[in-house]
């Protein structure tokens, strides 16, 4: 089931676990927590180029080279070329903070160029490197927070956060839903013991009403 969630999240309790039939609330909204919650979210737009990596203009490159990015040396410095799937090779890295607009390209956006380049200049190879077409670039913009990752459950509702992983999202998942599944369980199991102590019910687990539609 798809539908976008608006207005306050705790405001309308209530009526979304009535529509969707739910015991829990779990807000993995990412971006979209600052409208729900109040949450001090913010983009960190990064950009990727894909390159063919299948041995014919450039030797083939089988292993990941990444850098972490400095903020001591300043500017855009990280490092993260990485073959992906049989024949591509992904080229990442900006970091641009609070930038929301995700219609760039090699053409209308230097930094995408000079990032290309400085990987040119750390692995030389890649100066003959094919240019994937469609898509060339994907831009994305990373889910960060102020004060970092929140994943609690709120106080006095059957609300589960979640949302706030910035750059790290892939690498925190399991962790994550694996607290956010004992979490929905407590809270679930609460909701249950108090309607089996009010009247009737034949709900045997917490069912969760999840909103985020997508994984990246
Ligand atoms: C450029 C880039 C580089 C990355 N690099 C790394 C990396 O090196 N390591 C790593 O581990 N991860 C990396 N990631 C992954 C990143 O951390 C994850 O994309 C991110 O953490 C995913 O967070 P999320 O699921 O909370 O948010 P999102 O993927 O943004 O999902 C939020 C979902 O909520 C939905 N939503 C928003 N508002 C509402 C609403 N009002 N009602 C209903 N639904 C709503 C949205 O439609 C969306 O589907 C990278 C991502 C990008 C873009």
């Amino acid at each position: 089931m798809r539908a976008r969630i608006e207005g306050d999240l705790a405001e309308r309790e209530d009526e979304i676990l009535a529509e969707f039939d739910a015991d829990v609330i779990v807000n993995c909204t990412g971006l979209g927590a600052a409208e729900l919650t109040g949450e001090s979210v913010y983009p960190l737009r990064g950009a990727l180029v894909y390159a063919h990596n299948d041995g014919t203009r450039m030797p083939r490159i089988n292993s990941a080279h990444c850098m972490a990015y400095d903020e001591s040396v300043g500017g855009q410095n990280m490092v993260f070329i990485v073959p992906r799937g049989a024949n591509l090779l992904v080229l990442g890295g900006l970091v641009e903070p609070g930038e929301w607009n995700t219609e760039l390209t090699l053409d209308n956006y230097p930094p995408i160029r000079q990032m290309l380049s400085r990987y040119q200049d750390f692995l030389p190879v890649l100066r003959d490197a094919r240019l994937a077409t469609n898509p060339t670039v994907r831009v994305g913009l990373r889910p960060a927070r102020t004060s970092g990752v929140r994943l609690d459950h709120q106080p006095g509702t059957r609300i589960v956060h979640n949302v706030g992983h910035g750059s790290s999202g892939v690498t925190l998942s399991w962790g994550c839903a694996k607290e956010v599944t004992r979490l929905v369980g407590v809270v679930g199991g609460q909701r249950i013991a108090g309607q089996r102590a009010g009247r009737c019910t034949d709900r045997p687990e917490a069912r969760p009403a999840i909103l985020s539609a997508s994984a990246s």
